[in-house]
């Protein structure tokens, strides 16, 4: 384990850890456009695999800058959101439902990458590594651009997905188990 006396050090660890999510994320986006059925959604989703392509270039470029290695480390963290993701692709059901499901997921992941970078981008400005911050923060606002567009997709199809057929309420169930 890497030993992380400064910030110089943690922000080298965060650099990394955004470097192998990125790296998951280009593998992993293929597979939920594929499994998605809106056009909107399929195009949002290949629009933002083209930014995580770019990310993780941007993210080379940042240790060349801080003369680190991106390599080397696994973000377990991504790998867990994309397993739930995974799990989401692989169910059966309504087209729209599972879409929100899609969506859901996607969503976790850029939330995740979002926290990523602003710990990163403060250690980097404590550092006073100004080129770096700037390319942190394009992805910064990529990431929360792919989520706010994820997030107008799902409040579109959700007034389209069919709800349940009958609500059952604490005091309907109470009834029925009355009788
Ligand atoms: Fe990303
Ligand atoms: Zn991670
Ligand atoms: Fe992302």
């Amino acid at each position: 384990m890497a030993e992380k006396n400064t910030v110089k050090e943690l922000l080298t660890n965060e650099i990394k850890d955004l470097y192998s999510a990125e790296k998951q994320l280009t593998k992993a986006i293929p597979k939920m456009v594929k499994g998605s059925n809106n056009p909107d959604l399929k195009e949002a989703l290949s629009a933002h695999l083209q930014e995580t392509q770019d990310q993780a270039a941007r993210l080379e470029e940042i240790s060349d800058l801080l003369q680190i290695k991106p390599t080397g480390k696994k973000c377990v963290g991504m790998e867990g959101c994309i397993k739930e993701g995974t799990e989401v692709l692989e169910e059966d059901g309504d087209v729209t439902v599972l879409d929100l499901g899609i969506i859901g997921a996607g969503s976790r992941v850029e939330h995740y990458e979002m926290a990523g970078y602003m710990t990163a981008i403060s250690l980097a400005q404590r550092l006073g590594a100004t080129e770096v911050v700037e390319l942190l923060n394009q992805s910064l606002a990529e990431e929360q651009g792919a989520e706010k567009k994820l997030r107008t997709i799902a409040s579109a199809l959700v007034k389209t997905a069919p709800t349940e057929f009958e609500i059952e309420t604490p005091e309907k169930a109470q009834t029925s188990q009355a009788r």
